[in-house]
């Protein structure tokens, strides 16, 4: 059975439907995305080879090598210019989802979506979004197996789109939206923020800049949760 997390991410792909899912490991989001629509197809992308054996595996067992391709590679560089109209990244890091689109970005020519999950530092990849053209449609946040998960859906338009500080932070959609998951995830990130910040006080060079920084975003917290 498919997570919540990927299924409610699966639901974002728009027909007509040639994906290609990044860090795709077992191959889960493809093959439920296939066997689900019959003129979906998609390309598995996976840089390790245990993973990448695994993605085989599991689009063998359902019978759907003809629609599915797994490709061994480092992010992006396993599809090539116009093959998909949109990639999938879940269930990495912000800073590594940042890395793999920069790198690649040249290969986005013709990919009108992309459908992200990072398990944190979402900010940096919605930074990266409104940088390069892809403006953020619709996000969620939920929950699952005790940890919290953000969704970030973005189309690519020409103009470049714009987000504040706090919207970068908490997502322009979150915000808005406020739900208990979310109100949950903030309350704890500012308790985070206070405990690192007694542990900066402890330091012998106070990191000054860092400490502002996360003084700023524990106001932000505040007015937000309160
Ligand atoms: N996407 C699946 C999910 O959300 O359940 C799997 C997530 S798993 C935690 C991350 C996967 O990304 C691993 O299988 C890892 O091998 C793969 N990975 C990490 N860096 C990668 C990169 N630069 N290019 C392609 N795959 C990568």
């Amino acid at each position: 059975m498919l997570s919540k997390r990927l299924e409610q991410l699966a639901e974002y792909l728009q027909d007509p439907i040639h994906f290609a899912d990044i860090g795709s490991d077992h191959a889960y989001l493809p093959c439920y995305v296939c066997s689900r629509h019959e003129h979906a197809t998609a390309i598995a992308g996976e840089v390790n080879q245990g993973p990448f054996e695994r993605a085989k595996q599991t689009v063998g067992e359902y019978g759907l090598a003809d629609r599915i391709e797994v490709r061994k590679g480092n992010g992006l560089e396993v599809i090539k210019e116009k093959e998909v109209n949109q990639i999938t990244i879940a269930g990495m890091g912000g800073k590594l989802i940042r890395t793999i689109l920069e790198e690649g970005k040249v290969k986005l020519s013709g990919v009108s979506r992309l459908i992200l999950q990072p398990n944190l530092d979402a900010q940096i990849v919605r930074k990266w979004l409104i940088d390069h053209h892809y403006q953020i449609v619709a996000e969620e946040i939920i929950t699952e197996d005790g940890y919290i998960y953000e969704i970030i859906v973005s189309n690519y338009q020409n103009k470049s789109p714009e987000l504040s500080e706090q919207e970068l932070l908490f997502g322009p959609y979150l915000l808005q939206e406020k739900s208990e998951v979310f109100l949950k995830k903030w309350c704890h990130e500012k308790e985070k923020r206070i405990k690192l910040i007694n542990q900066m006080k402890q330091a012998a060079n106070l990191p000054v800049e860092k400490m502002r920084k996360l003084e700023t975003e524990i106001e932000w917290i505040e007015e937000v949760i309160e």
